[in-house]
């Protein structure tokens, strides 16, 4: 079955309207995407047939909605394969799944001289929590450099691990370059040497099927906004023999078993790490997103954002004097781009007065900006209801500022 864009427009009110008059051109879905009626319908429907605090609850409300919740679990559990509920853990999104890993898995796993491996194309949230776990337990990060098509130096990867590497963090998909990495390839080479990986995968479940259990690899992070669910939730899946291990994240309600003054014991997982009031609202609007991508199928989505990364990459390298940064072979829906010396941040202005809306700037990846010595690229980032006549309003768009600028 041949994927109708048309008709999967169809489900995004919010690509209907019109900005400065013109058709809204939606190219920075890598910040976040829009969502479907289904999936803003099931948040209405929370709030007007549902809302009940979950779990603790007797009466019928909190029956119906903590079953919604953790139907919505089961979801995410099937959707990653993971190999049990007790794995899938409810968390704000990406970055607070690897704070939690960088501040529980560290505290109970991690001492003072040993190693954290990231990459140079990390996003922001992949680095600092490591930072401050370094300030925290002195320990040592080092960086797998990258080339200049932004793709990961793997023989440098092999010769930063030691003793002392405790774990290995890096992204399937760079937001700012768009750089598939080889992920299976980093979690055979880590666990050849018994050390555990931790995939930062915000940029890849909304573009490519994820298998948690075929990676093998220990934690994988995610969020539900990029996904076309609602904000404010995400996921961390973790192997559950580092779960049970490891130090609790947040204290207070719902993660203990019993609480005296003296001594607390904690819940089973996953509930262990889900302290407080989670947002189960928007659990249940994640778990409607990943029905409806499942229902347009994610190899076909795969596919059609394919073609669409091809007919932009040839059409934009037609622009004289437009340079894209991350020519990986392996890439993912995202361009980020230099025109002449036009400042990114102008070019963005410009486009978004064409209704054109693309990100500028460092996306949270300095230290990527800093390898190629630039302030900042322009970045159109693909989601699965983007046409090929919004790229062809991109470079004409494009080609107007470069003229202005002229
Ligand atoms: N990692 C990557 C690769 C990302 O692209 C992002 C979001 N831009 C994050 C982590 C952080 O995600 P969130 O802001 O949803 O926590």
């Amino acid at each position: 079955m041949a994927f109708d864009v048309i008709k999967v427009r169809q489900d995004f009110p919010i690509l209907q309207q019109k900005v400065y008059g013109k058709p809204l051109v939606y190219l920075d879905n890598a910040a976040t995407s829009q969502k479907p009626q289904q999936v803003i319908d099931s948040m209405i429907n929370v709030y007007t047939e549902l809302n009940s605090n979950i779990h603790r609850g007797v009466h019928y409300l909190s029956n119906q909605s903590t079953v919604a919740f953790e139907e919505a679990r089961k979801k995410i559990q099937t959707f990653i394969n993971a190999s049990g509920e007790h794995e899938v853990i409810f968390t704000r999104g990406t970055t607070e799944a690897i704070n939690l890993v960088a501040h529980s898995f560290g505290d109970t796993f991690l001492n003072e001289g040993d190693e954290v491996i990231v990459s140079e194309l990390e996003h922001h949230s992949n680095i600092v929590p490591w930072q401050l776990l370094r300030d925290r337990k002195n320990i040592t990060i080092k960086v797998i450099p990258i080339d200049e098509a932004g793709e990961l130096m793997m023989d440098k990867f092999e010769e930063l691990l030691s003793s002392r590497t405790k774990l290995v963090s890096v992204a399937h998909v760079s937001n700012a370059l768009g750089t598939i990495n080889p992920v299976e390839e980093v979690i055979r080479i880590a666990h050849d040497r018994d050390i555990p990986v931790l995939i930062d995968g915000a940029q890849a479940v909304q573009h490519v099927a994820v298998d948690v259990q075929k990676l093998d690899c220990d934690f994988y992070a995610f969020s539900g906004h990029k996904l076309y669910g609602p904000t404010g939730i995400g996921v961390l899946y973790g192997k559950a023999k580092w779960l049970e291990e490891m130090q609790p994240y947040h204290g207070g309600g719902e993660m203990i078993k019993k609480v005296t003054f003296d001594k607390t014991t904690y819940n089973e997982l996953p509930f262990k790490f889900e302290a407080g009031t989670p947002d189960y609202c928007g659990a249940i609007g994640l778990g409607v997103a990943i029905d409806y991508v499942k229902s347009l199928d994610l190899a076909a989505i795969a596919d059609y954002e394919h073609e669409l990364l091809t007919y932009a990459t040839n059409a934009l390298q037609q622009v004289d004097g437009l340079r894209i940064y991350g020519t990986s072979e392996q890439k993912s829906g995202v361009i980020s781009f230099l025109v002449d010396n036009i400042h990114p941040y102008d070019m963005g202005m410009m486009l978004d007065k064409m209704g054109i809306a693309v990100r500028t700037g460092h996306h949270c990846a300095q230290p990527i900006m800093d390898h190629y010595n630039i302030p900042g690229t322009v970045r159109a980032s693909f989601g699965l209801y983007n046409q090929r006549e919004e790229i062809d309003q991109l470079v004409a768009g494009v080609l107007k500022v470069k003229q202005l600028f002229g």
